[in-house]
């Protein structure tokens, strides 16, 4: 019959959650883990990196009120991974010190596969400012000031599509069978 086909598309849906360097910081990453392991999701590419200062271009930055001036070790805007990622916000003013922010430490890049997951994992993670989030939400435990939220999550389906092939290669996603995936999912 029908049931059940109507959940199909969703159950393989993946999403992109990273830790910024302020969870990796305060060690943060076991936690935020056991909360996408914990609801159930499916954990198919983790990788451990920091994106170096000198892949970006020079930029001029404003950090506690005085003028820094970043190293110029010029690579093409468009070949920077995180200008691609944060490509919507190359406009705002707090552009620059997010560049400077998530190149300051590693950072922890997961896929995590599940259930209506880009959504789930929105809710899971709170609103971008902490100030709003709720508690419950792992900005709402974990953090006060938006420009250091602790952890990203893509914010729509074509937006993980795009994040996932930006930050993994194919053979980097595991596609494995988790043994209690028929009492997490009825597909
Ligand atoms: N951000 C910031 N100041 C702001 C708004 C955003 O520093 O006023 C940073 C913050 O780290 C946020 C990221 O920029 O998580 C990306 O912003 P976006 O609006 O895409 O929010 P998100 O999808 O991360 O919730």
């Amino acid at each position: 019959g029908q049931r059940g086909k109507s959940s199909l598309p969703h159950a393989r849906e993946r999403t992109l959650i990273a830790v910024k360097p302020d969870g990796v910081q305060r060690r943060l990453i076991g936690q935020i883990i056991q909360r996408f392991e914990q609801r159930g999701f499916k954990l198919v590419g983790m990788k451990m990196l920091q994106v170096s200062v000198s892949e970006m271009n020079a930029f001029t930055m404003s950090v506690c009120n005085s003028s820094v001036t970043v190293d110029v070790s010029v690579v093409k805007v468009s070949e920077d991974l995180l200008s691609q990622h944060y490509s919507e916000l190359r406009a705002k003013p707090f552009y620059p010190s997010l560049l400077y922010y998530m190149t300051s430490g590693p950072v922890v890049v997961m896929v995590w596969e599940g259930h209506n997951v880009v959504q789930t994992s929105r809710t899971m993670v709170g609103t971008t400012n902490p100030t709003e989030a709720q508690p419950g939400t792992v900005r709402g435990d974990f953090s006060t000031h938006v420009s250091r939220n602790v952890v990203h999550a893509s914010d729509s389906l074509e937006g993980a599509k795009r994040e996932i092939q930006l930050w993994f290669q194919g053979q980097e996603l595991l596609n494995w069978d988790c043994c209690d995936q028929k009492s997490i999912s009825e597909v």
